[in-house]
């Protein structure tokens, strides 16, 4: 079936296609327990309401249109930007602390909903149900993250050098933060966000992917339902769902002054370029090539289970997935043996993401499988062996096996390229400044993790020549990292940093105040105007 139908087109399918849609089984019935329909509004601005075409959004578990959305168009996004600036006017004068509670609210709302949005997110994303789950929880503990930071946005005071004078900063809120998220983390990369946006003084408008629309629309309906129970204009929250023409509107746009763009380095690179040119601020979330270094002394019960979780974990679909493994030559050939038979413990747990059996769920779409056979034939082209999986799946769906290739050269072309599918390139080397320098030499810079009980490598793989990722992790995988530290990475994954540590700072503009609380007037450099 065309995944875009015109506007008469499905106004004329929409009744036949109904009894096909997954919201009317049963089985889904948290669909309309969390406010969906047959047939949704993708744009809200304080109203919902959306003239842009009619999609449908698909279950990569066997490719069944799961409800219709009308998406929006860039007319749709010009009265959600004009909604939402009105919605900062009086927003930013609100107290801080009073903005936390209400955030605290909106955790407190998505706490109720946690298992239904977290199914929804497996249904439409793909990943497994506890990873779904999580990845609500993660916007709850953000809101509650946020509610303490709402009262310590704090800024410094300075000892002025002149008599009688006060020098101090103040952080002020910038205005409207557009959000663009990806589809591999469809609710917890908003929930950042929202949450920082929304505590330190901004409004948002959010384009999410254009494949998991139904997740944003659930989550934007939790948000107005809080935001109107407090009597603030639920504008503040707005969202536009639809393609790339509708993401160039809010990076072009002047009025949106922080784009929080998640995606790959491709349009990244575009998007950062665009938003520069009008000096617009910039927050960008892009692709990694992590890997996990095993050094001869690594606890290797450890790194077993660790590389099973980051490498085959949502399917290889994470940005913090483990992509390569760089192994000790002492220990490499001990490390493979057992990941292989880790793998094929695995085989039977292949499945619908919303069994609790399941461990490994399905690519996101066709074209994802497209992308990880033409690597995996790549990677044969190039050398490299096939030490597990290799094939797609033959049954509805998107699955594939999770793969080991060895036997490639740590700068063959595929290797250091991002293919967003659960792919493990093994790698061998003989001291830990080679491991190193090859976990330094792809262009990504996210995620990276060495294994080792000595103390010194580990204080070097921190230090000015160790990883130069954003990420540096010791004895735990390259994903799963928590809220409470800054999220993000260097080079071509953009610089950005979301969720803790001072990443509150990127929502906010500094001002450098300097107050004269005395009757003279020294000046600057000593000059006197008689
Ligand atoms: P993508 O770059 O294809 O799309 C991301 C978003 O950009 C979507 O909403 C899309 O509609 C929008 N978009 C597309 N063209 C645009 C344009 N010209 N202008 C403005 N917006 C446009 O990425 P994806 O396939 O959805 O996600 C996978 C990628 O995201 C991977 O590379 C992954 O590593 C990365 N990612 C990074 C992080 C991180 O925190 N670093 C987190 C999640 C995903």
């Amino acid at each position: 079936m065309n995944r875009f139908l015109n506007k008469g087109m499905a106004a004329s399918l929409q009744f036949r296609m109904a009894s096909n849609l997954l919201i009317n089984d049963s089985k889904y019935a948290f669909l309309k327990e969390l406010g969906l329909k047959e047939n949704n509004a993708g744009v809200f601005h304080g109203k919902w309401a959306a003239s842009g075409q009619v999609v449908q959004s698909f279950a990569p578990a066997n490719n069944s249109p799961i409800a219709n959305v009308q998406n929006g168009n860039v007319q749709d996004y010009e009265i959600a930007i004009t909604e939402a600036r009105k919605g900062y006017n009086d927003w930013c004068e609100v107290p801080a602390p009073r903005r936390g509670e209400i955030v605290r609210q909106i955790g407190d709302k998505l706490r109720t909903q946690l298992q239904n949005l977290g199914k929804l997110v497996s249904l439409e994303m793909g990943k497994i149900s506890a990873e779904g789950v999580g990845e609500v929880q993660e916007y709850v503990d953000i809101c509650d993250y946020a509610t303490g930071l709402s009262r310590s946005l704090e800024g410094k005071i300075f000892p002025s050098e002149r008599p009688g004078h006060a020098l101090l900063e103040q952080w002020n809120p910038l205005g409207v933060v557009g959000v663009i998220s990806a589809f591999n983390f469809p609710c917890a990369v908003y929930g950042w966000n929202n949450a920082l946006a929304l505590v330190t003084g901004n409004s948002c408008i959010w384009k999410p992917a254009p494949s998991t629309p139904l997740t944003a629309i659930a989550v934007t309906k939790l948000v107005e339902e809080v935001l109107v129970a407090n009597n603030v204009n639920p504008a503040l929250c707005s969202l536009v769902c639809g393609e790339g023409d509708v993401g160039q509107a809010l990076v072009k746009d002047k009025r949106v002054n922080l784009v929080s763009f998640t995606g790959s380095s491709e349009i990244g690179k575009i998007v950062g370029q665009q938003v520069q040119a009008r000096f617009g601020k910039l927050l960008l979330e892009l692709g990694g090539n992590n890997a996990i270094i095993v050094n001869e002394d690594a606890d290797l019960n450890m790194v077993v289970p660790a590389t099973v979780f980051a490498a085959v974990g949502t399917a290889g679909q994470r940005c913090t997935t483990t992509r390569r493994l760089i192994i000790h030559e002492k220990v490499y050939d001990q490390v493979v043996e057992r990941l292989k038979k880790a793998y094929a413990q695995f085989e039977s747990r292949i499945g619908c993401p919303l069994d609790s059996n399941t461990i490994i769920g399905p690519l996101h779409n066709q074209q994802a499988v497209g992308k990880y056979k033409a690597s995996i034939a790549e990677a044969i082209a190039s050398g490299g062996k096939i030490e597990y999986g290799g094939k797609v799946l033959e049954r509805d769906g998107n699955f594939v096996l999770p793969t080991i290739v060895t036997g490639l050269k740590h700068d063959d072309p595929v290797v250091l390229r991002e293919t967003f599918a659960p792919i493990l390139y093994v790698l061998k080397f003989s001291t830990l400044d080679e491991a190193i320098a090859i976990n330094n030499e792809v262009d990504q810079g996210l995620s990276s993790s060495l294994f080792t009980t000595n103390i010194q490598n580990v204080f070097k793989w921190m230090g000015p020549k160790g990883s130069d990722c954003g990420i540096v992790n010791v004895n735990i995988p390259t994903s799963g990292a928590e809220i409470g530290g800054a999220f993000g990475g260097e080079k071509e994954t953009g610089g950005g940093r979301e969720s803790g540590s001072d990443s509150w700072r990127q929502y906010m503009r500094r001002s450098t105040c300097t107050i004269n609380y005395s009757k003279e007037l020294p000046l600057a450099q000593g000059i006197k105007f008689e």
